[in-house]
């Protein structure tokens, strides 16, 4: 079996879940889909680049499937993801190859449903079913854990109830749901056994969180993360999407209390304008975002941010634009995603009478990147010389080397022994390129990070 994950962490998570269900069954992960005789795509709907990017993927995987049956071997397709959940049987229309899709709420009825495409043909499975696909997802084992390595997601929440008018997510992955306590816990302490030493929560709207709590009653993420930190082996926390309305008092008091919690957020503001805020339904303002900024780097004053940036939305002026520059300017990002709007069919900005024209986008992405990788750069630079606490997640490219991350989640590159896999040690940074730092282990650790934790 070979599961290719386009898009978010979400996917990764889910897709990892997929191989879980099917190892059972006796599907082993396969390297290449050339090797695979069960190829499952679990797609991504969030940009139209990425729904395209799935239907030329998807042809490459029909030569594979037809090269594979002139040698005699059956080869199965499976669409999964949000294009599964949008376009359902769209997709065996248009690509014909296709044995089976599956929404992203569907995914523990995997072995039924490929038993039932062996034995009748085609199946679509896009409901959203009463039942928690968690409490039916398989477990997976200690080895395939490990092998994962030392740092994992956990899904805590899925869907949202935000609509904000350029996306998709509230059609395809449903209203927000939060995963109980419980459950969660004991997914987490299995990872911990495992090895695994950070933790990255993540959900479509994670601070959303309200999951039910041992004692009945719905706990929020800040409570949560309060929790794993208390686990043996959680040596780091982090989560994400958030959106900026719901950074509750708790939450900010967390990245000022729990040491286990990373000091890096990604708070997605979209653009800097009201005006566009307003068209987007984000139901903030950029003041609202500049104060829950403020607060939180109150709480933490080291945090560093990431965001995502739409430009061209319907309705976007050069002034507005100007306005998301300047916020680029204003919070001093450690780095950012940005992409020119594209009308999501179903969605209230498609329907917009007054959409950019496609040079204006381009152009502006074009200043909007140079902006953010200005700040980045400046955030990577302030870096050099000091020395913090790295996890080492993996062998580097060339021998000897090894790759971590740093509490703001940079890459680092160090000359070490693999036995540091897994390990935290604090390390100086020597040298900055383009978006990775690189550094010598170090003896001791900057006080001023300490309270990293890791
Ligand atoms: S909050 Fe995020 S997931 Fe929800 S509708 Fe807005 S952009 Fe989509």
């Amino acid at each position: 079996m070979y599961v290719k994950s386009f898009g978010c962490q979400m996917n990764v998570y889910d897709s990892q879940r997929m191989a879980d269900t099917l190892a059972p069954e006796g599907y082993l992960e396969a390297a290449t889909a050339e090797d695979a005789d069960l190829i499952i795509l679990n797609t991504c709907h969030i940009r139209e680049k990425a729904a395209e990017k799935v239907y030329s993927e998807l042809g490459r995987v029909r030569r594979l499937k037809e090269a594979a049956a002139a040698d005699g071997r059956n080869v199965l397709i499976a669409v999964a993801g949000c294009v599964a959940q949008a376009q359902g049987d769209e997709i065996i229309r248009r690509a014909p190859a296709v044995d089976l899709v599956v929404g992203s709420q569907n995914y523990h009825r995997l072995p039924d449903l490929i038993a039932r495409v062996r034995r009748d043909g085609k199946a679509v499975d896009t409901e959203f079913p009463l039942d928690d696909k968690f409490d039916h997802l398989a477990i997976p084992s200690l080895a395939s854990t490990r092998a994962r390595g030392v740092t994992a997601f956990v899904t805590v929440q899925e869907g949202c109830d935000k609509f904000c008018t350029f996306c998709v997510v509230p059609y395809t992955r449903g209203a927000e749901t939060s995963r109980p306590v419980d459950k969660i816990l004991t997914e987490v302490e299995r990872l911990a056994e495992a090895g695994v030493r950070e933790i990255t929560l993540i959900g479509q709207n994670v601070n959303a969180y309200h999951g039910e709590g041992p004692d009945g009653r719905p706990w929020s993420l800040a409570r949560l993360l309060g929790l794993i930190a208390q686990l043996r082996g959680i040596e780091r926390l982090r989560y994400t999407t958030s959106h900026p309305l719901d950074m509750a008092d708790d939450l900010i008091a967390a990245h000022r209390d729990l040491p286990q919690l990373m000091p890096q957020l990604h708070l997605p503001v979209q653009s800097g304008s009201d005006r566009i805020l307003a068209a987007m339904n984000r139901r903030h303002t950029r003041a609202d975002y500049v104060k829950v900024v403020a607060r939180l780097r109150q709480a933490r004053a080291d945090l560093a941010l990431t965001s995502d940036f739409i430009v061209g939305f319907p309705g976007e002026t050069e002034e507005d634009f100007a306005a998301t520059l300047s916020l680029v300017g204003e919070i001093g990002y450690s780095g950012a995603f940005s992409f020119k709007y594209s009308p999501r069919p179903g969605t209230p900005g498609a329907d917009m009478d007054d959409q950019v024209d496609e040079a204006a986008k381009s152009d502006r992405l074009h200043r909007l990147q140079a902006a953010i990788d200005r700040s980045q750069a400046a955030f990577n630079h302030s870096c050099l010389g000091r020395t913090f606490s790295v996890l080492f997640e993996r062998p580097g490219r060339h021998g000897g080397q090894l790759v971590g991350r740093s509490p703001y989640r940079q890459p680092v590159q160090i000359e070490a022994p693999p036995a540091l896999i897994g390990e935290i040690a604090p390390v100086t940074i020597t040298e900055v390129a383009s978006n990775s730092l690189f550094g010598a282990l170090a003896l001791a650790q900057e006080p001023a990070l300490a309270g990293a934790g890791a």
